[in-house]
Order: C-alpha cells, then sequence, then structure tokens
C-alpha cells in the first residue's frame, strides 16, 4: 500500500514541474445525473495526461549518477511522452524504444519531447528486449507505465487535489487500465474520506484488472482495437503493487462499450467544449449510460487525457461509433 504521507511528498516533490489542472462543475452532466457532477480535467496537464505526474516524480527519486545515465521505456503513447518531458526537465535523458511499425508522427513527438529514440525490430515484444539490453549493459533505469510505488504515489497527486477541491466528494470515476491512476488516486481519496466510493470504468474488451480481480490473480485478455488505446496492455502477470491496490481499494469496476464512448467524447465536445481521448472519456460515457445511476454524488469523473488523433476525433464528433479491428 501507498500512504497518504508518500503521495503528500510526492506531490511536493513534482509541485514546480507539473500544472494542478482545472476542476469545474458540469452543469449538462449534474442534471442528467441528478447529482452534482465536476470533472477533473487532467487533460490539460502538460503532455496531455496524468502520466506526467508520476514519471516526474519517478525521475526526481533518481540518484545523480542514475539521472546522468538515462531512463527507458518501451511506450510510445501517454508514458513514452510523459517521461520524456520529465526527464528532459530535470536534466535526465530519456530512450524510447519502439519497433519499425510506429507511425512517423509519433516518433517525432518523442523526439520533440527532448527523447532519444531507438528503433528496433517489428513489435512492442522486441523494443522490449532492447529495453532490457539498454538496462542491463548501459546501466538505464527504466521506468515502468504503472507498477511502481513512485509512478503510483505521482498519479495519487490527482487524488489530492480532488478531494481539496471537494471535500465532500462521494464517489471519483478513475480512467483504469494498468492501474497506477486507479491505485493512486484510491489510496489519496480513502486515507482523506474512506466513505467515498472509487470507481474504475474501463472499456468492454480487454478489460485485463477487471479480469484479474474477478479471477484473484493477476491473468492475461486478448487485446482489441478501442477508442481508448490509451486503456489497452494488460496488467503484467507480475504484477506486484497496482493489482492488490485496485482490489483491496476498489469499490467497483464499471465497463463501457465503444459506442458509449464515442458519447462521451462527444458530450465532452459539445457540453463541455473539452477535446479528449477515448480513455478520457470513459467516466461521462458510464454517466451517460446510466450505468451509475445508484452512485450518490457529488461525483467526480477524471478526464485523464486528451491525445486523439484530430482526424478520429472529427469522425466521433460527426457519429462515429464503431472502430474496426484491422489497422
Ligand atoms: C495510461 C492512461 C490511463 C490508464 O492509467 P493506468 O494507470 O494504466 O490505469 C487512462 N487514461 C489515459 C489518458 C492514460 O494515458
Amino acid at each position: 500500500m501507498i500512504s497518504l504521507e508518500t503521495i503528500e511528498q510526492a506531490r511536493e516533490r513534482i509541485s514546480k514541474h507539473i500544472r494542478t489542472t482545472p476542476f469545474v462543475m458540469s452543469a449538462s452532466l449534474s442534471e442528467l445525473a441528478e447529482t452534482q457532477v465536476s470533472l477533473k480535467l487532467e487533460h490539460r496537464q502538460l503532455t496531455g495526461s496524468f502520466k506526467l505526474r508520476g514519471a516526474t516524480n519517478a525521475v526526481l527519486q533518481l540518484t545523480q549518477s542514475e539521472r546522468d545515465r538515462g531512463v527507458v521505456a518501451a511506450s510510445t503513447g501517454n508514458h513514452g511522452r510523459a517521461l520524456s518531458y520529465a526527464a528532459d526537465a530535470i536534466g535526465s535523458r530519456a530512450t524510447i524504444c519502439m519497433s519499425h511499425l510506429v507511425p512517423e508522427n509519433k516518433v517525432a513527438e518523442i523526439r520533440r519531447l527532448g527523447a532519444r529514440v531507438r528503433i528496433v525490430g517489428l513489435s512492442q515484444d522486441e523494443a522490449q528486449v532492447e529495453v532490457d539490453r539498454l538496462v542491463a549493459e548501459e546501466g538505464l533505469s527504466m521506468i515502468p507505465p504503472f507498477d511502481h510505488p513512485w509512478v503510483i504515489a505521482g498519479q495519487g497527486t490527482v487524488g489530492l487535489e480532488i478531494v481539496e477541491a471537494m471535500p465532500d466528494v462521494a464517489a471519483v470515476l478513475i480512467p483504469l487500465s494498468g492501474g497506477g491512476l486507479a491505485a493512486g488516486v484510491a489510496a489519496a481519496v480513502k486515507a482523506v474520506r474512506p466513505d467515498a466510493k472509487v470507481i474504475g470504468i474501463t472499456m468492454e474488451k480487454g478489460a485485463a484488472m477487471k479480469a484479474s480481480i474477478d479471477a484473484g490473480h493477476p491473468i492475461q485478455v486478448e487485446e482489441h482495437r478501442s477508442f481508448a488505446d490509451s486503456l489497452g496492455g494488460g496488467i503484467g502477470l507480475a504484477n506486484a503493487w497496482t493489482y492488490p491496490m485496485c482490489k483491496t481499494l476498489l469499490d467497483d469496476v464499471v465497463l463501457v462499450s465503444e459506442a458509449e464512448i464515442a458519447a462521451g467524447i462527444r458530450h465532452a465536445y459539445a457540453y463541455e467544449h473539452e477535446i479528449i481521448e477515448g480513455a478520457g472519456a470513459v467516466g461521462i460515457a458510464a454517466l451517460l449510460s446510466g450505468k451509475l445511476a445508484q452512485v450518490e454524488g457529488p461525483i467526480v469523473a477524471i478526464l485523464s487525457g486528451g491525445n486523439i488523433d484530430m482526424a478520429l476525433h472529427m469522425k466521433v464528433a460527426n457519429g462515429l461509433d464503431t472502430i474496426g479491428e484491422g489497422r
């Protein structure tokens, strides 16, 4: 478990490097849910997602010689962006390993954020082999996307900001994949307000944490294409931190369909004037779907990220509500 004190220390440590994101009441969702609904606008975080908090907290806890050698990860998504930015801001250097299949715009974006890019092989697994080699042979520090106490404590700072903005919060809706955000936010919120409900929200297909909690141990699930691409991937069969924390701390895990996620993206755009990615929309999706009708307010939904391809966003805004399995 991660203590409130550890999360408070993380906040102190990262405060100069991250944004305290806006917290706003949603008139449209409050009316619909018949209780007060507020939104934590974490998609407005630097690099476009909350992942910067955990990555920054991790890099800041490395020794000077570890920072000098640099950090490494295989993620080309929000964790890779966040780690690239955090390392650059703190005077370290990130190396992001990726396969030849990663599109050029993603490579360029990671470079723009100050990282070195290593392109190897034709799969994520081959990129991971290169990560392991750089750790073993060049002494780089691997910073994982969720299953590490420094990362979880950093993500938990979102929870501190929520309970401060709304001390009587009754339920927090948290986008859930590997569970770093959910574990950290749940630890912070429950420490301050033990009666508050903490609910993980994820997509119907490939919900690894939900399947693992149901099975009683970490399991692998088949991956599917989703509007919530940032929620893809497993939790790791050797999961040490986020699985036990999510299993203990989450009051419920709610699943949303692709059409519901699309409706969440559209609602955020039309009524809140916010551009959010699918993973960031699952809380709104769950509220719109009626699946949270029994949940008492005040409710806070975390909009976790905004990195969506704008051509895709336009299609969703115009009504697209399924995403093909192919590429
Ligand atoms: C990574 C990510 C999540 C899920 O976070 P976990 O800590 O893996 O559960 C949710 N939303 C966005 C935008 C993300 O980038």
